[in-house]
């Protein structure tokens, strides 16, 4: 086992700013991070059994989100630096939707975007939540990449993998998916307690993968297995063959982000 697998902590600390990184990340280079949310506890609507900050502390928007003007003005700092980076990516404490300014933020981060680092894209990684509020739906068409997450397509493992908060189902996220263009599908496969990899679930996973069309797929798995959550990995054979059997049965390109050596 690598070094730096071995010594990864569980859960890992939350962000302490609005500007992380840039971080090395597997799927996008050095990845500079924006984080629209409070620092000292975890904001999400999911509660992924696997989510390496650990139990999310509030489901709902909060009040305690970073003003949208400081946010810019730190976002702005970031850009202006002489820093390399290859993306800029909203990521962070939870999910950058539940900000309650998050379609103004996204507009002014890509018009700073504009102004001092053109050329670079700006991603976001997203729980695929919040997508039915019109203003939210049209600025995921501002980023370069909008990064989705379907971990699952039935509801049973939906709600024992991410355990949403109440009242989000993934037959709407799916609809609300299905509508979106140029999107790429992230998936996290599993085995233990919660398994998402194989059979039915990969059957409707695949089904789900073929109503949205997405540009491309990229799946991944734990970085180690998570024993106190009951969950173990795959390994990269595991993965390389669920890649190429989606290819096959989607026609979706699937790309495997392996264990890196
Ligand atoms: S959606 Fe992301 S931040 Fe939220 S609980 Fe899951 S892994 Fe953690």
């Amino acid at each position: 086992m690598p070094k730096e697998v071995k010594d990864l902590q569980y859960p890992i600390p939350l962000q302490k700013g609005v500007i992380y990184g840039p971080m090395s990340s597997k799927r996008l280079g050095k990845s500079l991070g924006i984080n629209l949310l409070p620092t000292d506890f975890k904001v999400c609507n999911f509660d992924c059994l696997y989510c390496f900050y650990g139990r999310t502390d509030y489901k709902y928007s909060s009040e305690h989100c970073p003003p949208m003007e400081g946010i810019l003005k730190e976002v702005e700092a970031a850009l202006r630096s002489d820093t390399y980076i290859d993306y800029i990516t909203f990521s962070g404490n939870g999910t950058a939707t539940l900000h309650p300014e998050f379609p103004a933020i996204v507009r002014e981060v890509i018009a700073l975007r504009d102004k001092h680092r053109l050329g670079i894209p700006v991603a976001i990684l997203s729980n695929s939540t919040g997508l039915e509020k019109p203003e939210v739906l049209e600025a995921f068409s501002l980023f370069d990449m909008p990064i989705m997450k379907l971990d699952a397509a039935t509801d049973t493992v939906f709600k024992n993998l991410n355990r949403p908060r109440q009242r989000i189902k993934v037959s709407d996220i799916i609809e609300k998916l299905e509508g979106m263009r140029g999107i790429t599908i992230q998936t996290l496969f599993v085995d233990g307690e919660v398994v998402n990899y194989k059979g039915f679930e990969l059957e409707r996973w695949m089904e789900a993968l073929v109503r949205i069309k997405p540009e491309s797929v990229q799946i991944y798995t734990l970085d180690r297995d998570l024993v106190q959550m009951g969950l173990t990995r795959l390994t990269d054979d595991m993965l390389h063959r669920i890649a190429d059997y989606t290819f096959k049965t989607t026609g979706v390109p699937v790309k495997a982000f392996l264990e890196q050596k």
